[in-house]
């Protein structure tokens, strides 16, 4: 991802409107590259900052939040991920299962010189 791209998704990052593999992209970039790292950090201090303003939360650690908004999305890559190596072996484990029943079939078969 060049810097221009990782630019463009910023806001979207911020408004959770990124897809999963924006999102991988985006985390890739913005931990290689310092410059849309801090780019990300002015947007995102003054967009929580507006809406802290609205909700008087109180709470001004900013770059506690960023720090733990990226958490958040590593987690949700992580547990993207998580589901489709699940898939992945879901899907495996029934191929397999329908190759060894035909395995099993075909002995079958075999024992009654069907084949
Ligand atoms: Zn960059």
């Amino acid at each position: 991802m060049t810097c221009k791209e990782a630019e463009r998704l910023v806001m979207p990052y911020i408004k959770d409107e990124l897809t999963d593999e924006e999102l991988g992209e985006f985390l890739t970039h913005m931990e290689s590259c310092t410059e849309c790292r801090e780019e990300l950090e002015i947007y995102f201090t003054v967009d929580v900052g507006i809406r802290q303003l609205d909700s008087e939360t109180g709470n001004y650690n900013i770059k506690g939040t960023l720090e733990a908004a990226i958490e958040q999305s590593r987690q949700r890559l992580q547990l993207v991920r998580c589901i489709k190596i699940a898939r992945y072996a879901v899907s495996t484990v029934s191929i397999m299962a329908l190759v060894i029943t035909i395995l099993l079939q075909c002995r079958i078969w075999i024992q009654w010189g069907l084949l």
